[in-house]
């Protein structure tokens, strides 16, 4: 069908094509009615340019509509040709001192900590980088889109609101001057005629509603008969389920169903069917069908092609708006006039009216474009964005119920721009006092949650899912209140007074409502039967803390308001509990001759609540103003005669009895709700505004009341009065022993009461109660919290309450009190607690968690302990309290207090086991600390004129009362002393009797004689080096005791270990691993050491035994006994490659017989280095494997291995292994037929060998030719002369025991398997090549490794290095002998023939395109195969060594034909030493043979530095091949680190130290091989640049660089868009760090298939860059992400840190981070060594969620 409309679409184009913009304009120009004429137009082309068939084409639609639709318009507009229009106005404006640059999605936004309004104002990167900002403490975001830069927003900023670009502008501002006063009266006035109808037009059809029939004006003659199925987006369904719809009812291919659900999830809405109207509404039946089931359906409505062309006419339309007014300040004040003009309707009758009360029916795209618009004129226009917010305010009622009732997210409704107005400090005062906008947002507030009880509180239990939803949409108003708030009033108007305290009213309201929500009563006797619901509650009040906290200060910043504000809420809290008494019975308490009266109420049996937050917000209100002047000046203003204490502390102190009773256990049976509540309560996001004004408000009433009476209504409240006032009660108890569960119960009721008692007195740090300041107040937080142990940064931070601009106050006091240490390579950065402040340590510190209780006097005592301190902790010195709360002090010395004290120390005394604990005992003993402190800081301070008060000393001397005569508490306290019970309390009991006796002394004398004192301290000094002699003497006793037990321990152990010798064994193989049993330097003397050849150092024969891990029985490891492994680990690697773009295409077809020099496709081998038993190792696998499959078909669990391709974990070390390596004696020695004499030298064993393989392939040829007339035969047979000596029939005895074989296959197969990624073939020709490759690759790897660390060769090498290079080493020399032997002759030949050429091998690679070390090792390999049958006498040591140098050899011309020669023979003509000459000389050979082709002699110097250099890795691989070979010991030499050891590796290698000496001593041949050489046609081209060559030294690969700052990389990633949907901004920008390439990774935009399977951008990257494994970098989360294969993966912690030594992944904190060079090296080192897919074995080991992850989707 499209094919036919074609020629018709075309034709049309290019009619439209033909319309001429200016002639357009010229017609409108002279029009009468403009509207008409323009509106005619539209009509006409409009349709004929959008929506032409199924599909959009964005690109020419927005071709055609700029030169048909737009031009017109832009001509009209300028009155000239645009191109010279719009520069003109550009430069007659004045540009603005705004940024306004709005955000992208993921770009990085930045907020000044020091000079931010508040945490809102931001700044993009490029204002940040040029603000004065960068080197403020700043924190970092990434966008989540919307919002703009506040740059040039004076009232954003507190200092340097303008970076550099922005400030430029500012020297011109006068005085809001009016931007039209640039332009003519005629472009302003064209100008108006075009915006208004333009945008008019817009606004009319965006928020058109009928479905097939357009305006009026816009309604076409002829109208087509085609419609659109459009599918819109919502939040309910998924992506899955749209994508299954689409499939069924538009019938489309999964991949388009993907990119239609991608659109609407995008746009909001796409079409799915276009066709006529009962096609499209067949598809929408089908879709609302699907889709009804359990939700509400998807939204799809059938449209006529002609109203969606007006629309997305529409769209553009309100885009070329935008950037039109970015030419000109006045354009865009005009565009502000027109849309804010009130239209022929009255009030909301405004085009931006229109648009923001339809918002909520307008889908995603057309919301987001308009917002746009919003943002870039309105918000940036200083006079219209006063408006803007007042139009906004008064709709925010209508604004806000859309947006609750809507189902899109915030950040797509005009709602979320509350958030650009309100935080605006002018406008959000403006909005305050002229809109009443705070009472505004909290009625709108209320009455979305309609749901009370019958006191008309909140109710959320019987939450249906629609109101839940509602209530989470809602809380959204809290957000926009505390916008409002934010920023405080510094001047008060009487108007904004009046309207806040009317705001403040409805606040109040609002917390009435909460005041006793959800009441709990004690659940007895069964459990409850469901979990009530507190979440929502607790959400709401957790919201509204920083409200809350908000409301304050701004109280706090005007008396009168405050005053006010304190007797309205006085008034509201008297509305909830004014007849708190009623219906309760009056009771009277009496205790010590004191007597009070009060209700009959126990928490235990009646409602209570947690929810106060009118009480709590009394109480804000009452510290504010014990802080205010007025307290002090004119306390007769303040209301505080109406307060009725009792009343006041009622309903607190019963929260906090629920708290004591919750932790003695008494409402178990009320369920974790109820724990979960306690929790939050405390929890460091609440418990500002929960937990510490409750004891605020008990401290307020305490301070009013006579102590005695609050002591005792809260015995009272406790369920304790019983028990304090009953003498003898504790004793009563001890005999019964039936009630052990109550005497428990009361007994941690009586410890929280002290506790509760403690608090009261001793938190006064918060300003108001005491007199301290804010700093000391987080200091204390700080020092506590550091008691407990060092903690980081972010530590810290989650253990401060933020304040509402996510503020701790941390950083400005940190220095004071702690020491800052360092991070590692590893771990974080640590605070540790400056030991000077342990002084102020409190063990009841109110914030402490019952944990941290116990921990932080651990950590206290020990620290004492290690200073050789006593363990005491008194309580520490306390700032004194602000007049209102003064009398407080007095509940210490108060009557009943003295009495619980003198009843629980008498408990003590009796010590009868039942009635107390030493819980209770130390808290008492912390009391009298207390109070002990209190009065010695009473004395120090008296003056003249005042009498101390405070007389706890004198209260504690006398003796008890009748009836009982009781001793006095300091007699107690002195018996106590010396009671064996009470050990630990003792440092703390002579504390306390050193002190009573310094306050005594200070007493007696005068205040201004310190005499006493000294003697005190005197007494205090002498009886502390008593001390000390006692603790050293016991320290000594301790001491000998310990030795004495060691003794006797290690004696035991000796005994353990001849009885459990085996498992010792066990242990010590786990130490050393198995190197310690293979001597690596037998005893050879100081002869030179060499390696190879007819000279071969020859070494003793060492015995190895080695023991299994499995079965732990030892063995020798022998040629004929059963096989010893080491389990393996086989991969594919890049890592050393220098071309990423080059993979196996085919490896069914891939030849692997020659590496290229470009090192790409590698097979790398590694080991834990374990040891087991062929067959012990073979059961353990099956039994893995059989395992594997029972569970995978009972869970479908993932496990960190895939069995399925052998992959198991080390049974010891649980490294990820796929195979195991035999274990094998040097395989040489076994071939080596010792006959040294008469070796043939090179030419002559070239020649030789050149006949053999001559004869061989004759050979072959015939075999592979058997039906050939027989008659042939014998002619080709006499025409062959074998080589004497040479019998190719021989077939040597293969000398391994079967275990050995069969594990020499085993491994060869796997090598091969996993290498190619091809089934397993054990007869496939390519095993023996793979087998060679890996040994070759896997020490070239190696080799890397120790040059880039600087470490010598044959240092120390890790022991499972070690291992796994000699076993890989000498199982690939052995491996032949299990493969067929034409086979490796066939390679030997081929290999061969790569340097000496003969003629059946043509297609050979020219000896540029060779890797010469693997040349080498398979040359090596596979020569035994070709030597086994020659029986000449040549050694195959002499073959190793030919065929070393003859590669060597190749090496050198490699090297000197792709040496770079940038220095040409300037240094020095005549060369001064041999090698030069020599080189020289050589070079000059080359010459002859490249002619003109290669570049001109160098110097002779030069050259041989540039061999010396590019040999260095092959000489270094070479010598660790042959090592291992051979088993010769490595020189002492190359053992210890140095510069260079050419000379050494020369030597042990056999090579002359002037290795072109080799050339002069083979010449005879070496000339002709060196002409074969170079005249391979591949090495002219390259000559001749026709082509490139890999040149010598390889550098080693590196990770990418990675910036400095994480920022820029942010940035990068913001800038990136996914390569697949048409600059859609990524979600999950990922670089790969090995390639520096940027994915967009976890999303189905850029999935692709591979091997069958859909994959993740990264999976599917890793296969072409990394062979399967990869390492990336997850930019938005700062995250380090490795892969393996499909389905592996795991996190690693990023090499980014912030200032703190932490690192952010997810970047939660928001800190500058700033790369970790060393961490950063530790990951390269991770992929250097090929370890990154063990590290993903071992992370998914650890964690066994990552297990469970789709990496493949990544
Ligand atoms: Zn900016
Ligand atoms: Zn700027
Ligand atoms: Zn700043
Ligand atoms: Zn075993
Ligand atoms: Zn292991
Ligand atoms: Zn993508
Ligand atoms: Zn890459």
């Amino acid at each position: 069908m499209a094919s036919e409309l074609e020629p018709e679409v075309q034709a049309i184009d290019r009619s439209l094509l033909e319309c001429s913009a200016e002639e357009i304009a010229g017609k409108w120009l002279q029009a009468t009615d403009l509207t008409r004429e323009v509106y005619q137009h539209l009509a006409h082309y409009v349709p004929k340019i959008y929506c032409r068939g199924p599909n959009p084409f964005p690109q020419k639609e927005d071709m055609l509509a700029h030169h048909v639709l737009l031009g017109p318009m832009e001509w009209y507009l300028c009155g000239e040709d645009p191109a010279f229009g719009f520069p003109k106005l550009e430069q007659a404006n004045k540009p603005s001192h705004l940024c306004g640059r709005v955000f992208k999605v993921g770009e990085p936004t930045y907020s000044c900590r020091d000079c931010a309004v508040d945490p809102t104002c931001v700044l993009c990167m490029e204002c940040f980088l040029g603000s004065i900002h960068r080197d403020h403490r700043y924190r970092m975001t990434t966008s989540g889109g919307g919002g703009f830069c506040d740059c040039g927003d004076t009232e954003a900023w507190k200092e340097g609101p303008y970076c550099q670009k922005h400030e430029l502008n500012t020297s011109e501002i006068e005085e809001e001057e009016d931007p039209l006063v640039h332009l003519s009266e005629d472009v302003i006035a064209r100008t108006y005629n075009i915006f208004a109808i333009m945008f008019r037009y817009a606004v009319e059809i965006l928020t058109w509603e009928k479905e097939s029939e357009l305006p009026a004006d816009l309604e076409m003659v002829e109208k087509s008969d085609t419609y659109y199925c459009m599918l819109f987006n919502d939040e309910v369904h998924t992506y899955e389920q749209v994508i299954y719809t689409l499939q069924k009812a538009v019938n489309c291919t999964q991949k388009e169903a993907i990119g239609f659900a991608t659109t609407v999830d995008r746009d909001g809405r796409r079409s799915v069917r276009y066709g006529d109207f009962q096609y499209c509404e067949q598809a929408k039946s089908v879709i609302v069908r699907n889709t009804s089931r359990q939700t509400k359906p998807l939204k799809v409505q059938v449209m006529h092609s002609s109203i969606v062309a007006h629309q997305n006419f529409g769209l553009k339309l309100l885009s070329w708006l935008g950037s039109i007014i970015g030419y000109s300040d006045g354009l865009r004040r005009i565009l502000c006039q027109v849309g804010l003009q009130e239209g022929p309707d009255g009030e909301n009758s405004s085009l931006v009216d229109r648009l923001m009360l339809s918002d909520s029916k307008l889908w995603k795209g057309a919301r987001s474009v308009y917002h746009q618009l919003f943002m870039s004129s309105l918000l940036m226009d200083l006079k219209y964005k006063k408006l803007f917010a007042v139009r906004f305010a008064k709709n925010y009622e209508r604004l806000q119920s859309d947006y609750v009732t809507d189902d899109h997210d915030r950040e797509f409704s005009v709602a979320d721009l509350s958030v650009q107005i309100f935080t605006v400090p002018s406008l959000a005062r403006m909005l305050i006092t002229e809109e009443n906008l705070m009472s505004i947002i909290i009625k709108t507030f209320m009455d979305h949650l309609r749901h009370r009880d019958a006191q008309g509180r909140f109710q959320f239990e019987r939450y249906t899912a629609l109101q839940a939803f509602k209530f989470r949409r809602v809380q959204s108003l809290i957000l926009d209140l505390k916008y409002v708030l934010i920023s405080k009033p510094t001047e008060w108007s009487d108007e904004l007074r009046q309207k806040f305290l009317e705001g403040f009213d409805a606040f109040l309201e609002l917390l009435k409502c909460m005041q006793g929500m959800d009441p709990i009563t004690r659940q007895v006797g069964q459990h409850i039967e469901m979990e009530p619901e507190w979440e929502a509650a607790f959400t709401l009040q957790m919201k509204l803390t920083h409200v809350i906290s908000m409301m304050q200060d701004w109280c706090a910043s005007d008396e009168k308001v405050l005053i006010e504000a304190y007797k309205k809420c006085l008034a509201v809290l008297m509305q909830c509990h004014g007849g708190y008494t009623d219906g309760e019975q009056p009771i009277t308490l009496s205790i010590c001759g004191h007597s009070v009266e009060t209700i009959r109420y126990c928490v235990s049996q009646e409602k209570v609540s947690i929810h106060l937050p009118v009480s709590r917000l009394l109480a804000g209100l009452h510290v504010l103003l014990s802080k205010s002047e007025v307290a002090y000046k004119f306390p007769e203003l303040l209301p505080l005669s109406e307060l009725s204490p009792p009343m006041l502390i009622e309903h607190p102190l019963r929260c906090l009895v629920l708290c004591a009773q919750v932790h003695a256990g008494m409402w178990r049976r009320n369920g974790f709700s109820l724990v979960n509540q306690i929790y939050y309560y405390h929890n460091v996001k609440c418990r500002r505004e929960m937990f510490d004004k409750d004891v605020v408000m008990l401290q307020t009433g305490v301070s009013m009341m006579d102590p005695n009476h609050f002591l005792m209504i809260m015995l009272s409240r406790f369920e304790l009065y019983q028990i304090f006032s009953t003498p003898d009660y504790g004793k009563r108890f001890s005999s019964e022993i039936t009630h052990k569960d109550v005497v428990q119960q009361n007994n941690t009721l009586i410890e929280e009461m002290l506790y509760l008692i403690i608090m009261l007195v001793g938190e006064r740090f918060s300003p108001g109660v005491g007199q301290v300041n804010a700093t000391d107040e987080i200091k204390r937080e700080i020092i506590h919290q550091l008691s407990i142990k060092p903690m980081a940064h972010s530590e810290l931070v989650k253990s401060l309450p933020e304040d509402e601009n996510k503020e701790t106050g941390m950083e400005s006091v940190i220095e004071a009190v702690a020491h800052f240490k360092k991070p590692g390579l590893t771990g974080r950065g640590m605070y540790e607690l400056k030991p000077e402040c342990a002084k102020e340590f409190n063990l009841y510190f109110y914030h402490f968690s019952r944990a941290e209780q116990s921990k932080a006097e651990e950590a206290q005592r020990k620290l004492k302990r290690q200073n050789r301190e006593d363990t005491a902790l008194p309580p520490p010195v306390l700032p004194p309290f602000c007049p209102l709360f003064a009398s407080l002090v007095n509940i210490l010395q108060s009557d009943v207090m003295l009495c619980i004290m003198g009843t629980i120390l008498q408990w003590a005394v009796e010590h009868n086991g039942y009635a107390w604990s030493e819980s209770m005992l130390q808290r008492v003993l912390h009391l009298i600390g207390m109070a002990l402190q209190e009065e010695k800081q009473h004395l120090e301070n008296v003056t003249e004129e005042h009498v101390v008060t405070f007389t706890f000393t004198q209260k504690i001397s006398k003796p008890g009362e009748a009836p009982k005569n009781s001793p006095s508490i300091l007699a107690m306290l002195e018996t106590l002393q010396n009671a064996p019970y009470l050990e630990v309390h003792k440092d703390m009991i002579r504390w306390i009797l050193k002190t009573f006796n310094a306050v005594k002394k200070m007493r007696e004398s005068s205040p201004t004689s310190p005499v006493a004192e000294t003697e005190g301290t005197i007494m205090e000094e002498s009886s502390r080096d008593k001390d000390k002699a006692e603790r050293k003497r016991k320290a000594e006793i301790a001491r000998l005791r310990r030795e004495k037990i060691m003794a006797q321990m290690s004696e035991m152990q000796r005994h353990f270990i001849d009885e459990n010798k085996e498992l010792f064994q066990q242990t010590l193989e786990l130490d050393a691993s198995t190197s310690a049993v293979l001597d690596n330097s037998p005893v050879v003397s100081d002869i030179t050491l060499t390696a190879l050849g007819p000279t071969q150092t020859q070494v003793p024969e060492q015995r190895q035994f080695v023991t299994c891990i499995l079965c732990q029985e030892e063995q020798e490891v022998k040629v004929e006994s059963r096989a010893m492994v080491l389990a393996a680990f086989v991969q594919r690697s890049t890592v050393l490659s220098k071309n990423r773009s080059k993979f196996i295409q085919d490896p069914e077809k891939y030849d692997p017989l020659f590496m290229h020099p470009d090192l790409s496709c590698g097979t790398h081998t590694s080991s834990c280095g374990h040891i087991m038993h062929a067959h012990c190792w073979q059961r353990y696998f099956d039994s893995v494997q059989a395992k594997e499959q029972r569970r995978q078909q009972r869970l479908r669990l993932h496990t960190s291995y895939d069995v399925e391709n052998g992959e198991f974990l080390c049974p010891l070390c649980e490294c990820l292994s796929n195979t195991v390596i035999p274990l094998l004696l040097p395989p040489r020695n076994i071939f080596n037929k010792l006959n040294f004499s008469d070796q043939p030298n090179l030419t002559q064993w070239i020649k030789t060998i050149s006949q053999q393989i001559k004869a061989l392939q004759f050979l072959r040829k015939e075999e592979s030719t058997p039906n050939n007339a027989s008659t042939k035969n014998s002619e080709n047979v006499d025409e062959l002369q074998l080589p004497e000596g040479f019998r190719p029939d021989f077939r040597p005895k293969n000398p391994y025991s079967e275990s050995i074989k069969e594990m020499l296959t085993t491994f060869g197969t796997a090598t091969y398997k996993v290498g190619l990624k091809v089934h397993p073939n054990e007869e496939d020709p390519r095993v023996p090549i793979m087998c060679w490759g890996s040994c070759a690759y896997t020490i070239q790897s190696i080799e890397r490794i120790l040059s880039d660390e600087d470490k010598p060769l044959f240092g120390p090498l890790p022991c499972r290095l070690d291992d796994c290079l000699r076993s890989l080493t000498r199982f690939a020399a052995a491996h032949w002998t299990v493969a067929s032997l034409s086979v490796v002759q066939g390679h030997f030949c081929k290999l061969f023939a790569s340097l000496v050429p003969n003629d059946s091998h043509e297609e050979l690679p020219c000896i540029l395109d060779i890797d010469m070390f693997h040349l080498l090792v398979g040359l090596v390999l596979a020569f035994p195969a070709l030597q086994c049958q020659d029986f000449s006498g040549i050694s195959l040591g002499t073959g190793d060594l030919h065929i070393f140098h003859l590669v060597t050899m190749a090496h050198i011309i490699q090297i000197l034909l792709t040496s770079c020669t940038e220095e040409n023979g300037m240094d020095q003509e005549n060369p001064t030493c041999e090698e030069e000459s020599a080189v020289l000389a050589l070079y000059k050979t080359l010459h002859q043979y490249m002619g003109s082709a290669l570049k001109e002699i160098p110097s002779g110097w030069h050259l041989w530095r540039s061999v010396r250099a590019g040999i260095m890795p092959f000489l270094k691989c070479s010598a660790l091949f042959f090592h291992y070979l051979n088993g010769v010991p490595s020189p002492p030499d190359i053992q210890v680190p140095g510069t260079s050891h050419f000379e050494h590796l020369c030597n042990y290698l056999s090579l002359p130290n002037n290795l072109i000496c080799l050339f002069q001593e083979n010449s005879e041949i070496m000339n002709s091989l060196i002409e074969s050489w170079c005249h391979n046609s591949e090495v002219k081209r390259y000559l001749e640049g026709e082509r490139d060559a890999i040149r010598y030294p390889r550098e080693s690969n590196k990770l990418i660089n990675l910036p400095e700052d994480y920022s820029s990389l942010i940035n990068q990633a913001s800038n990136f868009s996914c390569p697949k949907s048409g600059g859609d901004k990524s979600r999950a920008p990922t670089l790969c760090l090995v390639c520096g390439s940027l994915l967009c990774s976890q999303s189905y935009c850029c999935q692709t298939e591979l091997e069958g399977e859909d994959v993740g951008a990264c999976t599917a990257h890793t296969y072409s860059c990394g062979s399967g494994v990869g390492i990336f970098l997850r930019v938005r989360e700062c995250q380090v992400l490795f892969l393996a294969g499909k389905t592996k993966g795991c996190f690693y912690s990023p090499p980014y840190l912030d200032d703190y030594g932490e690192t952010d992944q997810g970047l939660r904190r928001g800190n500058p981070l700033h790369l970790c060079k060393e961490r950063f090296k530790k990951i390269q080192k991770l992929w250097h060594q090929h370890s990154v897919t063990e590290e993903i074995g071992h992370a998914q080991e650890a964690n066994q969620t990552l297990v469970g992850i789709d990496w493949q989707h990544l």
